[in-house]
């Protein structure tokens, strides 16, 4: 477990804070310092084809060992982590044997991580945490994941009995800032499918996340004297306010789980002349998406309506642009994949938790993109914060859920997929 905690360690106090405001990729040159170091790793432990593009993508090969054809897999993390909070100086902290209590990150500043606050920390008693000393992030998310494709990499090419076909490895910058599958070159990866391992606690395995869009509505306005404006003035601000009031109640994320979409209202700004109103539309269901997209126009349209005589022109201008698409489209026809990775964790006794994201990931975009990507646990907790932790048994079973997928991809008839679907849990659905 030494080993693991050391290569986690020699990642994390890099600094690899992405900037969303550069036009770059990386958006920071500090991230190609993790980038080369991983290069230089992957060829030390044995890799091929190891490579790294001019915007920073990191590829590498672990050849076949078998004679029979086996779909290339691949397996994928981010190097870069977020710039929400603060990623210089990551001081970790080694928490062995936790005793379910208070960890006291920072006795100066009086930071605590408390299980009394962050519940999931009791399931951890008796194992090794790795936490922040209170003024950084850790960068688990996604450190914890290069960790784990390389440790597992490596054990495959130091036990060459367990049989796998072709796996490729790839590691990208900027994923926090939602740029970590722009430039990813899909065809150069070559795989038939392929994970992120960028999921939070054990057992997470994901391959439904929203369809997102995001809409401006700009609203016009009529500035008079307020002594003389009956029947002349048209005030934007108060039309921009009917605009968010048309909007269905109780549909916001914050009263909203599960499956559940919504309208959130993430930017308004205005004076008498002009207004301009932001939301972002989630929703799962790609007809309840759209129907959402078209109750927003149709709300301008009424509005646009109302004032037609008075303004002449339309008065709200709506443009409404997609952002992400559910991956499960492109990943049910492909089911077993998924089932593949449930499979694996079952045979290792961890209990799959399968459950849609209310987000987006890399994973979506690259299924977009032609290369069908799950998103699969990393083990850490608290992302973007001073509170972020992983236990070091949580990576060590992603670590071996990776040797697993890479076996039974090596022993599985696809042309029989129905095999990999857990019976069980299946027929059990079915009865309901
Ligand atoms: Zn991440």
């Amino acid at each position: 477990m030494q080993h693991i905690i050391d290569r986690f360690i020699s990642y994390v106090t890099i600094d690899t804070e992405s900037d969303a405001n550069s036009q770059t990729t990386p958006s920071t040159p500090k991230q190609l310092v993790l980038a080369k170091l991983l290069v230089k790793e992957l060829t030390a432990i044995g890799m091929t084809e190891v490579t790294i593009d001019k915007n920073g993508y990191v590829m590498g090969t672990l050849p076949s060992n078998v004679e029979h054809n086996v779909p290339t897999i691949g397996f994928v993390s981010h190097y870069d982590t977020s710039p929400d909070f603060k990623g210089e100086g990551v001081k970790p902290q080694i928490i062995a044997n936790y005793s379910g209590g208070d960890i006291l990150l920072n006795a100066e500043q009086n930071i605590i991580l408390s299980p009394n606050y962050f519940k999931d920390l009791l399931q951890y008693k008796g194992q090794t945490l790795i936490t922040t000393d209170g003024t950084t992030l850790l960068g688990a998310d996604d450190k914890a994941g290069l960790t784990e494709i390389v440790s597992a990499m490596e054990f495959l090419l130091k036990n060459p009995e367990i049989e796998h076909g072709k796996i490729r490895v790839g590691f990208t910058p900027d994923e926090e800032i939602g740029r970590g599958a722009d430039l990813f070159d899909v065809e150069k990866f070559g795989a038939a499918w392929a994970y992120t391992m960028d999921g939070s606690q054990i057992g997470e395995l994901e391959y439904e996340n929203f369809n997102a869009a995001g809409a401006k509505i700009t609203f016009k306005g009529k500035s008079v004297h307020p002594g003389y404006a009956k029947g002349k003035m048209i005030n934007s601000m108060l039309i921009a306010s009917d605009f968010i009031d048309a909007l269905p109640k109780g549909e916001t994320p914050e009263e909203t789980k599960g499956y559940e979409g919504f309208f959130h209202v993430t930017q308004l700004s205005g004076s008498i002349e002009e207004s301009k109103v932001e939301l972002i539309i989630r929703d799962h269901d790609m007809k309840k998406f759209l129907k959402r997209k078209d109750l927003v126009h149709k709300i301008v349209r009424k509005i646009n309506e109302k004032f037609a005589k008075q303004f002449g022109e339309d008065i709200a201008v709506v443009e409404i642009k997609d952002q992400y698409y559910n991956m499960k489209e492109k990943v049910e026809p492909v089911k077993y994949i998924v089932d593949l990775a449930e499979k694996a964790m079952q045979d290792l006794g961890i209990k799959p938790l399968i459950k849609p994201i209310r987000g987006g990931t890399d994973g979506c975009r690259l299924s977009y993109m032609g290369l069908p990507c799950p998103n699969i646990f990393a083990g850490g907790h608290n992302f973007h914060g001073k509170y972020e932790y992983v236990p070091v048994e949580s990576m060590q079973k992603a670590i071996d859920v990776i040797v697993k997928i890479a076996q039974l991809t090596a022993t599985t008839d696809f042309s029989d997929p129905e095999i990999l679907k857990p019976s069980k849990k299946k027929a059990k659905k079915k009865k309901k």
